[in-house]
Parts: C-alpha cells; sequence; structure tokens
C-alpha cells in the first residue's frame, strides 16, 4: 500500500503521529512501514532524512512501490510519535528548490538541462548539458535571486500518465504510473519526488560559484540558504583576519595583496643577489686552503651551492662537501672530487642518516636532516678510516 506523504502538502511538518502498519527485523535493523510518514526516502540527488519512530532511531529511508521503509535500531509498533531531523531536512529543502529555480532559468533561457544534480554537505554540484560564460552564469544568479526576493508559492501535483503530453514540465521520463510534478510559479516546472519549500523567500539566497568546462557542457556549484550564510560567514571571517594582516580596508586587500607580492619579488630578487656574493666570498675563503674541505653555510640556492663546489674542486682536485642549512631543516648537499667514486659515499650518507641522495661517481648530492656537529663527526670518522 502506498504511503501518505506529508511533505507532499506540509513540508514543514516535521513532528507527527503515525500508525505503524508492519515491522519487520532484517539484517541492517528493523524496518518499519507507517501509514503517513513525513520522512523523505533518498532520491533525485537527496539524500534521506533522518529522526526518530517513538524510542527508535531512523538511520535510512527507502521507497519500494510506493511504501515508504524506515530503518531504525529499534523495533517500532502501535500508534508512535514521530520526528524528522528538521535542520539538515530544512538544509536540503532550501538547496534543492534553489536548484529547481536555476536549472529552471537555465533551461528557459538556453535550453540546456541539467544532467546531474548532487545535494552535497557544503554545497550543491550542478551539471549543465551546455557552455555557459561568466555573464551567462551572473545573469542566471540574478534571475534566481529575483524569484527568491518575489517569494513565489512551490506547489506540489499529482499527474495521471495521461496527463503528461498536455503538461509542460521539465524531466519528461517514461515513467509508470502517477508523475509528481512540483512547480514555482512563473519560473519551474520539473518532475521530482523530493519535499520542497513552501515559498521561494525561505531560500534565503542563491549564489554560483566555480564554474568549470566539464563533458562538453558546464559544471558550477551553488550554496543556497543555511549553505550561502555558512559560506558567507566563513568568508567574512577569513577577509576581516586578512583585511588586519595587511592594515588594510577589506574592499582594498586585493590591492594590498598585489603590492605586497611586488614588494616580495623586488625583495626576491635581491636576496638571490646577495647570494651570490655570499657564494663567491664562501669560494675566495676555500680556495686559499689546500686538501678537503667541508663547508657549512645556511640557505644557499642550488646554483651556488653548484659554484662554491665546482671551483674548490677544479682548485686541486680534492674533495670538497658543502653544506647548506635548509628552510626545512636539515642541510642540503653537495659533494665533489677527491679522486673516488662518490656513489658509494652517497649510500653510506643515505644509510647513516637516514637520508636521501645520489647522483654520479663524480658529484652527489642530497639531503640530510642532522645537525652540523653529526656531519661534521661523520666526516672525521670517515677520514679516519681512509687514513688506516
Ligand atoms: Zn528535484
Amino acid at each position: 500500500m502506498p504511503t501518505e506523504k506529508i511533505y507532499d502538502t506540509q513540508p514543514h511538518k516535521y513532528d507527527f503521529t503515525a500508525n505503524v502498519l508492519s515491522c519487520e527485523q532484517k539484517e541492517g535493523g528493523f524496518e518499519v512501514t507507517l501509514d503517513k510518514t513525513a520522512f523523505f526516502h533518498e532520491g533525485g540527488g537527496q539524500e534521506c532524512d533522518t529522526g526518530k519512530i517513538g524510542d527508535a532511531r531512523v538511520s535510512y529511508v527507502y521507497e519500494k512501490d510506493g511504501t515508504v521503509y524506515h530503518v531504525c535500531d529499534k523495533a517500532a509498533s502501535g500508534e508512535a510519535l514521530c520526528s524528522v531531523d528538521a535542520a539538515p531536512r530544512f538544509s536540503r529543502m532550501q538547496n534543492h528548490s534553489a536548484e529547481h529555480i536555476v536549472s529552471g532559468i537555465i533551461h528557459s533561457l538556453f535550453g540546456y538541462d541539467n544532467v546531474g544534480f548532487h545535494l552535497g554537505d557544503d554545497r550543491v554540484t550542478l551539471d549543465i548539458n551546455g557552455k555557459l560564460g561568466k555573464d551567462d552564469i551572473e545573469r542566471v544568479e540574478l534571475l534566481a535571486n529575483e524569484a527568491v526576493w518575489k517569494n513565489l508559492p512551490v506547489r506540489v501535483k499529482y499527474i495521471s500518465p495521461d496527463e503528461t503530453e498536455k503538461t509542460e514540465y521539465r524531466y519528461k521520463k517514461e515513467i509508470e504510473g502517477r508523475i509528481r510534478v512540483v512547480t514555482i510559479e512563473g519560473v519551474d516546472s520539473c518532475a521530482c519526488c523530493a519535499p520542497h519549500v513552501e515559498r521561494t523567500g525561505e531560500i534565503g539566497m542563491i549564489k554560483l560559484v566555480d564554474p568549470m568546462n566539464y563533458k562538453g557542457g558546464t559544471r558550477v556549484f551553488m550554496l543556497a540558504g543555511d549553505k550561502a550564510f555558512a559560506d558567507y560567514s566563513e568568508r567574512y571571517r577569513q577577509t576581516r583576519e586578512i583585511s588586519v594582516m595587511l592594515s588594510a580596508k577589506q574592499g582594498e586587500i586585493c590591492d594590498a595583496v598585489r603590492r605586497l607580492a611586488a614588494e616580495l619579488e623586488k625583495e626576491k630578487a635581491a636576496l638571490s643577489e646577495k647570494k651570490k656574493e655570499i657564494a663567491s666570498y664562501i669560494v675566495k675563503e676555500a680556495v686559499q686552503t689546500s686538501g678537503e674541505k667541508i663547508i657549512f653555510v645556511s640557505d644557499l640556492d642550488g646554483g651556488s651551492i653548484r659554484r662554491v663546489v665546482n671551483a674548490c674542486v677544479e682548485r686541486d682536485g680534492a674533495l670538497c662537501a658543502l653544506f647548506s642549512l635548509s628552510a626545512r631543516g636539515g642541510y642540503d648537499y653537495m659533494i665533489s672530487g677527491g679522486g673516488i667514486d662518490l656513489r658509494a659515499l652517497a649510500q653510506d650518507i643515505n644509510k647513516s642518516f637516514d637520508a636521501r641522495g645520489g647522483g654520479n661517481a663524480q658529484a652527489i648530492s642530497g639531503h640530510i636532516n642532522d645537525t652540523e656537529d653529526a656531519i661534521r663527526s661523520y666526516f672525521a670518522q670517515r677520514t679516519d678510516k681512509r687514513d688506516n
């Protein structure tokens, strides 16, 4: 027997009394049917409602042949006080009704259809089977919000299969039995099984964000109702924090960041020059002495490290190991010279320091996450070993 759906006429009735018609223990829990229900079963891109039937917790709801099954953690019987978790359900109604408005406007302006609707936790995904530019999306967004401001009624009507031909609505498919059509006056009519707000004013606001090309059409994300409010609040919090950090008015943070980025570029260029100077100073110092060199410096870039090591090795061919303190901690290194196959040394360093490094017989490089003392003592021991 088909279950009477309370949300067809009273979408905001979350608490209701119903008679338990059957309760069957199955693998996933107790499956309860009622003479009428306010619980929405999942479908049409929307999750099912949760809530309570008497003392039993309803975790899943589905429909089969017109009957709604409530999957509960306990058995239920007789006349039961039931309640649907109102906040998530209202949020879904806000966002689903908003989706109908947006899809309806896109359909009437461009003739495109929404071919993929997903109502996620933080936003709604819409896949439109046609290309929409930035201006198109802004136009749709404005018209959608105007439909909200007009506080239009949303009506649910069942039509019989022989009425489908003479009725205009989106999402026409061959469906057996009567068809539920949700109409937003002057904006959209669409076949849909889900509960919707009573009037569009309840949606509050509709925002379309992050459009992208997708499978030859357009994917766009939508925030409406409580999700739009949560998003605005979070963006406001971040904007305010950034404006304080930049000492700039909230409306001028982009200009402030651009100025900062330009200054940073200048500073980076100056720093790079300084590093080159330091590198040539280190080279001058290092080539004064002959023999094996273990040099520690702070924060030299890869190019400068190579210049120093190559200059030292060129002087007398002795081994030169340069360790540059890295911003991520530990030391970047390059080792060359000494007339030995350095690949074995790289392997030994990797083993001794749990490090990453390698190269060829003439030059090795890598990263060691340890202290200068530990690295110096490793090389001191190596010298001892070689002397023996
Ligand atoms: Zn729908």
